[in-house]
Formats: structure tokens, sequence, C-alpha cells
């Protein structure tokens, strides 16, 4: 979520969603709604810090894959078959294997491979993580991707976090039924 001004009428929206063309911003009001045009010179985003985002921020604890110290990892976990409904402890694992890439699973057995989404996952939920915590999320190139996205940086080292040891971790301590914190700062 983010809020906009109209410079012309001075009134202060929240809003869902937007993108840029040359000349315009088109706003969604919600996930599915419709898009709305703006000339740009209309338009002033604005970020607001206390903003809340539309789905649960976790926090996990893990050696950061290059300099081994130990960095916090900030990501949502969702369902893969509703990607705008948080996964909530204690942890619906039947649900969750209804929607198992089973084809993952069994290449590297090791995994659930549950279904459900992490950072990475949702461009939308990508961008409104990075938006507001701009110093532990970044852009970043992803081998495993390869593509660029928003990633958790190791907060010695500043390398990004890759998807696959994070949607590790989260299916590991899942099966284990451990809680995971949420985030609040
Ligand atoms: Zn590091």
């Amino acid at each position: 979520m983010f809020k906009f001004k109209n410079k012309k009428t001075n009134e202060v929206k929240t809003a869902y969603a937007f993108r840029e063309d040359e000349e315009r911003i088109y706003i969604k009001f919600s996930a599915d709604g419709k898009e709305y045009g703006y000339f740009k010179g209309n338009i002033e985003i604005m970020n607001s810090e206390c903003d809340t985002l539309p789905f649960k921020v976790y926090t996990l604890t893990k050696e950061c894959y290059k300099c081994r110290q130990s960095t916090k990892i900030l990501t949502y976990i969702t369902f893969a078959n509703n990607p705008k409904e948080d996964v909530c402890y204690p942890w619906n694992k039947r649900r969750l294997l209804e929607h198992q890439d089973i084809f993952a699973h069994l290449q590297d057995p090791s995994i659930e491979y549950y279904g459900l989404n992490v950072i990475g996952d949702i461009e939308e939920f990508d961008l409104m993580l990075m938006e507001k915590y701009p110093d532990k999320i970044q852009n970043k190139y992803s081998q495993t991707k390869k593509r660029t996205y928003p990633m958790n940086v190791c907060e010695h080292c500043g390398n990004g976090q890759g998807w696959y040891y994070i949607y590790r971790d989260v299916n590991e301590k899942i099966k284990a039924m451990n809680e995971i914190d949420t985030y609040s700062e």
C-alpha cells in the first residue's frame, strides 16, 4: 500500500499499487481493481513509513551463503493457491501439500516444496517490502531465477540472499512445525 496526493485538489488517498509510463501514472486501489490513469504532473507519490503491508512479514535468522555470518531475512509466506492469504502458524500442512510442487519434490526430496510463496515469488509484494525496508531489501541479480528481483541483503557483507535458501528454510520449519517470528519494526 502507498499514499498519493492529487496536486490539483490536495487530496491524499491510499492505494494498492502503481506503475508509470512516460506521461501517466496508473493507480490501482485494490489487487483486482481497475487501473486509473493520471497525468504525472498532477500526482505525487508519497511513501509513508507507517504504511501497513497487506501481508504478514516473517523474519528468519539465516547463515549468509557468502560470508557465513548470521543475518536476518524478511519475507512473506502466502498460499500458492491464494497469494493474498498469509500462511499462519499452526501450519496447515495438508493444504500446503495439496498444492505441492510434486515434480520439484521428486527431483529433490530433501525439500517438501509446499505450495507457498516467499520473497522472490510475487513481484508486487517484493516491491512493497523493498519500499518499506530499503536498507534490508535491495534489487540483486539471481542465478536461480535468472532475473533481478528484490532480495534480502546480508547485514555483514551485503550479498543478496536468494530465493532458494529462504524457500528451503521456510519449508523445513513448516515441516518440523516450528513457529516463525513475525517482524514488526
Ligand atoms: Zn554475508
